[in-house]
C-alpha cells in the first residue's frame, strides 16, 4: 500500500474541520498518513496533533503561505512532502493546488472524489455537471481531491508530534499581497447550511432577508450566477454552480432560483434541498426535497419568525 500525504485545509488561518475527513479518505487510499500543514506560524499545526490516523505531522513553514498562489504553494509543499498519494480537499483553491502538485510530480490528478472502493484502488467522482459518476482505477501515486461532507471525519483522540520544516528557501516566486473584498460572513464552501438567492430576489438589497435567516441558522449566503452577474454588490465568491463553487451542505435553501443545470451542478449533492419559488413549474422543484410555491416576500418572513420561535 502506498504512503499517503494529506495537505491540511485552512480557513481564516486555522486548520479546517474538513482536514479530519481528508485523513479518513487518505487511510482508505493507503497507509502511513503524513499530514502537511502549510503555514507561516507553525503553532497552527499543533491543532492537528490530536487527529487520529496520522503517523506524522509536518508544519511546512514559509512566508508564501500568507497568500494563495498555486505555483509557489506547490513548489513549497512538493519540497517537504514525501512520495505517495497526496490528498487535498476539493475546494476551488485546493483543486487548483492538486493539479499543480500533480504536474510537478508528473503523476495523475483525480478531482472531486466522493467514493473510494476496492481497497482504495477505485475512485468515483461526479462528471457532466453531476449527471453521471465516473470511476477510475488507481495504479500508481496520484493527487486526489476529496469533496467535503462525504467521508466521516477522523476523531481527535490521537497524539502526533509536529515536525517544523522551513521551506522558504525552496521557493522561487511568491505572491506578496492579495487585496480582497472584506466579508465577515461564512464562506459557502465551508458551510453546513446555505441559503442562496437568485435573480428572483429582485435587487441586491433584498439579500438582507437571506442574511437575517442565515444569521439565525449559522448558515452561509450563496447566489446564482444570474444574481452575481446582474448585481455588483453580490460578489463572485458567493456563486454556487458549474462556474462557481461546488457545495455539499446538509441543507441548501434556494430562494428565487430557477434551477438551471449549471446551478444544480454546484449543489445537487446537498443532503436536503428546500426551494422557494413563485413558479410551480420551476425546474428546481424536481430536485428539491421540500418545495414552497410562493414569493420570497411571502415565505421568508414566515420562515424567519418560525425560526425565532424555535430557536429563541
Ligand atoms: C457556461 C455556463 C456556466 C454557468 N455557470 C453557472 C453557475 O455556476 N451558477 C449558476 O447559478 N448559473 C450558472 N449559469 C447560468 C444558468 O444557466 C442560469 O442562467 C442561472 O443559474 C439562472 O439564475 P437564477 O435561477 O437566479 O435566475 P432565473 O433563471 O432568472 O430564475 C429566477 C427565478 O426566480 C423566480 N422568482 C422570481 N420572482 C420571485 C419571487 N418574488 N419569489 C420567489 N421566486 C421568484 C422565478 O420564478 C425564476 O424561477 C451558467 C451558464 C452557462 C452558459
Amino acid at each position: 500500500m502506498s504512503d499517503t500525504i494529506v495537505i491540511a485545509e485552512l480557513s481564516k488561518g486555522k486548520i479546517s474541520a474538513i482536514t479530519n475527513e481528508l485523513v479518513t479518505a487518505a487511510n482508505q487510499l493507503g497507509s502511513n498518513c503524513t499530514l502537511v500543514v502549510p503555514c507561516n506560524d507553525s503553532a497552527i499545526a499543533n491543532d492537528a496533533s490530536s487527529i487520529s490516523g496520522v503517523s506524522k505531522i509536518i508544519a511546512a513553514k514559509s512566508g508564501v503561505f500568507s497568500n494563495y498562489d498555486a505555483a509557489s504553494w506547490a513548489e513549497a509543499l512538493d519540497a517537504v512532502s514525501p512520495s505517495g498519494i497526496i490528498v487535498t480537499s476539493a475546494s476551488t483553491q485546493s483543486k487548483d493546488l492538486a493539479a499543480r502538485l500533480a504536474a510537478r510530480r508528473t503523476i495523475s490528478v483525480v478531482q472531486d472524489v466522493v467514493e473510494i472502493s476496492n481497497d482504495g484502488t477505485v475512485l468515483t467522482s461526479p462528471v457532466y455537471s453531476g449527471k453521471a459518476l465516473q470511476s477510475v482505477k488507481l495504479s500508481s501515486d496520484a493527487v486526489v481531491s476529496v469533496r467535503a461532507n462525504v467521508f466521516s471525519p477522523a476523531d481527535n483522540s490521537g497524539s502526533s508530534e509536529v515536525q517544523v520544516i522551513d521551506t522558504s528557501g525552496n521557493v522561487t516566486t511568491a505572491l506578496k499581497e492579495m487585496v480582497q473584498r472584506a466579508s465577515e460572513r461564512l464562506d459557502v464552501s465551508e458551510a453546513n447550511i446555505i441559503i442562496s438567492g437568485g435573480r428572483g430576489m429582485g435587487n441586491p438589497g433584498n439579500f438582507s432577508h437571506l442574511e437575517e435567516i442565515a444569521d439565525k441558522l449559522g448558515a452561509a449566503v450563496g447566489a446564482s450566477r444570474a444574481a452575481v452577474d446582474t448585481w455588483d454588490e453580490i460578489p463572485h465568491s458567493m456563486q454556487v454552480g458549474q462556474t462557481g463553487k461546488t457545495v455539499n451542505p446538509n441543507l441548501y435553501i434556494a430562494v428565487g432560483i430557477s434551477g438551471a443545470i449549471q446551478h444544480l451542478a454546484g449543489m445537487r449533492s446537498s443532503k436536503y434541498i428546500v426551494a422557494i419559488n413563485k413558479d410551480a413549474d420551476a425546474p428546481i422543484f424536481q430536485h428539491a426535497d421540500y418545495g414552497i410555491v410562493a414569493t420570497w416576500e411571502e415565505a421568508l418572513p414566515i420562515l424567519s419568525s418560525s425560526l425565532s420561535n424555535l430557536l429563541g
